[in-house]
């Protein structure tokens, strides 16, 4: 056996626990079905499958700047935004720096501090569950990251708190925006086009529907993207996933607005249905409530016995224990709060 990185040691594989369920609300995806362009994109993109992809995704990057009005070279593309994220942090920093965060926030992000063998500084949520500006500030971290709406807690966070960071840190912002289509006109995008330090991330595995495609994109200054790309191999972006991504975005924007006002308004009834359990869940801007219930680890499991699986969450900063579950249609809340009811007895 040849020997481990000693970082590495302590790094575990992303393994949130999971049995096949029938009703699965556990990971965010459009539970709404695949956008219609999807299965003809996708067999005729099979023809490009024995050519290696495009180096950087340039008619990803092309379709991305006409559907904002900017221009491609704004744009970075990778395997998920996932992969962008990481590939921002290898770029801006060396081993040792320091990554400041909100706390909670995305699970990924400390593990990407550990792999990158970065100081991670979790830097609590207010109390109205907003970015601390003064206290992300005063880290002095190279990079601070920021996610909006957030995800566990489903909660959006106020521009000023976004504006402050973004204008005044001392290096990289990154300002995840996976779940933004639920909460249109919350993006920060005039941020990341008029300031240098400033990469907003997206991706096509939330609302468009196309997580196991791998698809997320970043927007910032030209200089800022090209370090990125640097930072990683040009083919991140496989031809067959290019080519769909393409097609939802020019085709499908009507499908993917109207799944999201759906997921939306289903959120909103099923919160009604939890206040009539005595719970009380988070304020959302996403496809999830965030649900703080004591011993929600316990209610999870038992909620997995009978075929739905949430995601729980033990301790959270600010939050406590909680369940996270996923919005879709609304025979599947039904399950789900059938489900529910009988595992909190
Ligand atoms: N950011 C946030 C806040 C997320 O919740 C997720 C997925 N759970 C991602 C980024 C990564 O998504 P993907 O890599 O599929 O684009």
């Amino acid at each position: 056996m040849i020997p481990q990185r000693a970082s590495y040691r302590d790094i575990p594989l992303y393994a949130p626990p999971k049995r096949p369920c029938r009703v699965d609300l556990s990971d965010n995806t459009n539970l709404f079905g695949v956008p219609p362009s999807v299965e003809r994109a996708f067999h005729a993109a099979v023809s490009r499958v024995p050519r290696y992809p495009q180096g950087y995704a340039p008619d990803l990057r092309r379709a991305l700047a006409a559907s904002i009005g900017a221009r491609p070279e704004e744009f970075t593309t990778g395997c998920g935004s996932d992969d962008v994220i990481d590939s921002a942090l290898r770029a801006f920093l060396e081993p040792g720096d320091t990554l400041a965060f909100q706390d909670p926030t995305f699970v990924m992000v400390p593990l990407f501090a550990k792999v990158n063998g970065l100081r991670p500084v979790p830097v609590p949520l207010t109390a109205t569950f907003d970015a601390d500006a003064d206290a992300l500030l005063a880290t002095g971290a190279k990079v601070i990251y920021l996610c909006s709406p957030n995800n566990p807690t489903g909660t959006a966070l106020s521009r000023d708190a976004v504006e402050r960071v973004a204008r005044e840190a001392p290096g990289l912002v990154i300002i995840d925006e996976a779940y933004v289509d639920f909460a249109p006109g919350t993006d920060a995008l005039d941020l990341a086009r008029a300031l240098p330090n400033v990469l907003v991330t997206r991706t096509f595995s939330k609302a468009f529907g196309l997580a196991g495609l791998r698809v997320g994109w970043g927007v910032g200054s030209p200089a800022l993207v090209a370090e990125v790309e640097k930072a990683r191999g040009p083919y991140k972006v496989t031809s067959v996933a290019e080519a769909v991504a393409c097609e939802v975005l020019t085709k499908d924007a009507d499908w993917v607005r109207a799944r999201a006002e759906e997921a939306v308004s289903c959120r909103e009834r099923l919160r009604g249905e939890l206040t009539a359990l005595g719970l009380s869940a988070l304020p959302s801007a996403a496809n999830f409530l965030m649900v703080p219930l004591p011993g929600a680890l316990a209610v999870a499991e038992r909620m997995r016995a009978r075929d739905v699986n949430v995601r729980a969450f033990q301790a959270l900063t600010g939050v406590g224990d909680a369940l996270r579950i996923g919005v879709g249609p609304w025979p599947l809340m039904e399950t789900a709060l059938a489900a529910l009811r009988e595992s909190l007895r």
